[in-house]
């Protein structure tokens, strides 16, 4: 059978190795870290994945979790006004309920399962000076090694497509536990200075709520960088909610951080990488998940993401027959996944954008028209509707005079 590499055991190359190995496929993947060192590690994500990504999983038979996890069934937004109350507030439940199960839990089950079904698994870095002796190993070498710059060389930017330069938002997340008033799903906060959302999640420690906050930078929620312990971070998160989300002020009154490692702060530059990459042996890579697309947590959409690359590189790889995974064939796998990660990264960028007056007319209608909130709730889990509506202020003016009410 074929041989494939892949090098980093995440969302995306789990997915992937787990589907062709149980398609006979002769794969190995590169994990920098064993099972056991991932599960007792620091925080990864928070990685809430929607319907879809969900039933990718549930195709291959690794959601192992549904029993557990706490289902995600509903989006609460609101969005800060002058005084304490909301200026507008709005909740609607989801069609097919979301899911956030803890990386660490993930993956280190899933290796297990790759494991399990006959894949050959290395704990070993692999660095861009080795991926050539690598690639000589394999028919196809596919890199889904996350975010950051350390294929920046090999995967250049592509200006074209790509909207920043910057991180766009300050990051600190951290999981609680304890006494909690939210909806049975997703809350999210918006203010001019920054975003939140809370979130239940299926955590190494069991049953918690992630608390994630989004600092516009060198603004006032841009407060993590000296932030140094899980405690100072509670601190900081309750004083964010008062100063930002009066109307939250109480929510971390009865709840406890989990775990000193259970907090990640940072800044994420968002980029669309050229997804083919050329080695000094004049031999291609092909990029895949965030190390391809690497998009700002704020929109939820990196893990969900992940999962449709791996769809859509598993469906090109098995179309490929025995013919030899070249340029053309890297460049055609891409542009499949592309047609997701199209709309969902100009979904998530905009997000980063101040709000034009399309959309936050669109939020306000949605308080008095449940199908206007559901239609944007759902965008999470299906972005491809953004294009034709929110990202376009015409059709998005035309949709909402058609309620009636603008
Ligand atoms: C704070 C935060 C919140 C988020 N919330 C959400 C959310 O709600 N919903 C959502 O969809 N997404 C969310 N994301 C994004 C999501 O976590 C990522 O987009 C997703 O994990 C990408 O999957 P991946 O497999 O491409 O990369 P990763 O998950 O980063 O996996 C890459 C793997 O490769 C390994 N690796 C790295 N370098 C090497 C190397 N040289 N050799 C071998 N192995 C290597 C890493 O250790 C890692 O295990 C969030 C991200 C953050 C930071």
């Amino acid at each position: 059978m074929r041989r494939i590499g892949i090098v980093g055991a995440g969302q995306a190359g789990l997915v992937l190795g787990i589907g062709l190995r149980q398609l006979g496929y002769d794969v190995t993947v590169f994990a920098e870290r064993s099972a056991q060192d991932v599960r007792a590690g620091r925080l990864i994500s928070n990685q809430c994945l929607f319907a879809p990504a969900l039933e990718r999983e549930r195709e291959l038979g690794i959601n192992f979790w549904d029993a557990d996890a706490p289902p995600v069934r509903e989006v609460a937004f609101a969005a800060a006004g002058e005084g304490a109350e909301p200026a507008i507030a709005w909740r609607v439940g989801l069609d097919r309920p979301a899911q956030s199960v803890d990386q660490r839990v993930k993956v280190s089950d899933w290796m297990g399962e790759f494991d399990r079904l006959g894949g050959e698994l290395r704990i070993r870095r692999v660095g861009p000076d080795e991926l050539d002796e690598c690639a000589r190993e394999f028919e196809l070498l596919v890199v889904a090694a996350g975010r950051g710059p350390q294929f920046d060389s090999l995967f250049p930017r592509d200006d074209e497509r790509s909207t920043y330069r910057e991180p766009q938002r300050a990051i600190g997340i951290f999981y609680v536990a304890g006494k909690i008033d939210a909806v049975p799903g997703l809350t999210f906060g918006m203010s001019h200075v920054g975003e939140f959302f809370l979130l239940p999640v299926l955590s190494v420690h069991g049953s918690v709520h992630g608390l994630g906050f989004f600092g516009v930078p060198g603004g006032p929620m841009d407060v993590w960088d000296g932030v140094a312990d899980v405690e100072q971070h509670y601190e900081t998160a309750r004083k964010l909610l008062r100063a930002h989300y009066p109307w939250q002020a109480a929510l971390l009154d009865e709840a406890r951080p989990v775990a000193s490692a259970d907090l990640l702060h940072g800044r994420i530059t968002p980029v669309v990488r050229r997804p083919v990459g050329t080695l000094p042996s004049g031999r291609k890579v092909l990029a895949m998940g965030d190390t391809a697309v690497t998009n700002d947590p704020i929109g939820g959409q990196g893990a969900n993401m992940a999962a449709r690359a791996a769809r859509a590189y598993q469906e090109a790889i098995v179309e490929r027959g025995d013919r030899p995974f070249d340029e053309e064939f890297m460049h055609d796998a891409f542009a499949r996944y592309w047609q997701h990660a199209r709309p969902a990264t100009r979904f998530n960028n905009d997000l980063l954008a101040p709000p034009p007056e399309h959309v936050l007319a669109t939020l306000d209608t949605a308080q008095h028209v449940p199908e206007v909130a559901h239609r944007f709730a759902h965008l999470f889990e299906n972005p491809a509707d953004y294009e034709g509506w929110l990202g376009d202020p015409e059709a998005a003016m035309q949709y909402l005079r058609a309620t009636g009410l603008r």
